[in-house]
């Protein structure tokens, strides 16, 4: 696969930007806006390396040396301009202006990439306003953002809007069954955690990611010893961080699955389809304000751990929580476990 093709489930957005380029109306501005992993990126540079690629004309091929300068952001005639400290400000801005009014290295476009748009000061927003009202020659700029809304309507209205489309659970799974030779039953999971964002599915298909998963789903499905299970995990993610936030991920998952199970929706409707069983053995033994008081608790720990709460005891209390939903875990088996941890 290469440039255009690697965007799944794309194809209308990416049909309009080829015409644009093989007819010669590339417009001055355009806002690219979607989730994050939704591809915001990938469009941008496959878009700017279609307007530079020596051997395409309205693709990027990947391989000639402007798709490779761009592919390692080093073309003299792209700037990039991304959040330095959570934001983007007007210096930023007058630097890619000051690019914008020399004469393009090479002759050809001169293309400004903005990412995260919504971060720009208003000194910012209104420095780049200024750019867009004075279009010049073959100049680009993209503006990617999570939402349009988050942006001056000013800014807004001088750019063609490209809203990435949210793909449906069975594209992403087609995708990482063909492309990443996961098993179906693992790629409808992994689709389900990923929201309708590729890029965020590719990143949680990872061996390590579909370990924890099971670890949590184990805490979450045992019938006994679940108290136990529960601290050993806190106490094993304590030591691995980056991987609490997909934790906390799946477990809400989880929950809201538990959920729509109890309201009777159907196994293609959830998530953990692989897990269904489960989910129905366990729906029957809750009620619905226990299990919103858990996903709750989840949000209140994922804020909690942002803002620097002791780690460990914020794991702890609510993995032997989320472990209790269920059954009773026996106090006498944490204890045991709080003597074995100390000698
Ligand atoms: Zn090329």
């Amino acid at each position: 696969m290469r440039g255009f093709d690697t965007l799944i489930g794309q194809g209308a957005l990416v049909r309009r930007l080829q015409q644009a380029i093989s007819s010669g109306r590339v417009a001055h501005a355009y806002l690219i806006s979607g989730a994050p992993g939704s591809g915001k990126k990938t469009l941008a540079f496959t878009f700017a390396g279609a307007l530079f690629c020596q051997n395409l004309d309205d693709n990027a091929c990947g391989t000639c040396r402007n798709c490779r300068r761009i592919g390692a952001n080093n073309h003299p005639d792209v700037t990039i301009v991304r959040p330095e400290t959570g934001r983007i400000r007007i210096s930023q801005i007058r630097q890619l202006k000051d690019k914008f009014a020399l004469q393009s290295y090479e002759g050809s476009w001169k293309i400004g990439i903005i990412i995260d748009a919504e971060t720009m000061t208003e000194a910012a927003a209104n420095s780049l306003l200024k750019l867009l009202e004075e279009p010049s020659g073959k100049a680009v700029i993209m503006l990617l953002c999570t939402s349009r809304s988050m942006l001056l309507p000013t800014i807004v209205s001088r750019c063609q809007t490209i809203p990435m489309r949210r793909l449906a659970k069975s594209e992403i799974a087609d995708f990482l069954a063909n492309e990443h030779q996961l098993p179906p039953e693992t790629a409808i999971v992994i689709a389900g955690l990923a929201d309708g964002r590729l890029g965020q599915a590719i990143e949680i298909a990872s061996q390590e990611n579909l370990a924890w998963k099971d670890e949590v789903l184990a805490v979450m499905t045992r019938r006994e010893g679940q108290g136990l299970a529960a601290l050993r995990l806190a106490a094993k993610l304590d030591a691995e961080p980056e991987a609490i936030e997909f934790c906390l991920r799946v477990l809400s998952s989880w929950l809201r699955d538990m959920l729509l199970v109890t309201s009777g929706c159907s196994q293609t409707e959830v998530v953990h389809q692989d897990r269904y069983p489960d989910l129905l053995a366990l729906s029957g033994a809750l009620n619905e304000s226990v299990v919103m008081r858990a996903i709750r608790q989840v949000e209140s720990t994922r804020r909690a751990l942002e803002a620097n709460a002791n780690r460990r005891l914020a794991l702890d209390t609510l993995l032997y929580q989320m472990a209790d939903l269920t059954s009773f875990s026996p106090a006498s088996e944490v204890y045991k476990y709080g003597k074995s941890s100390r000698s």
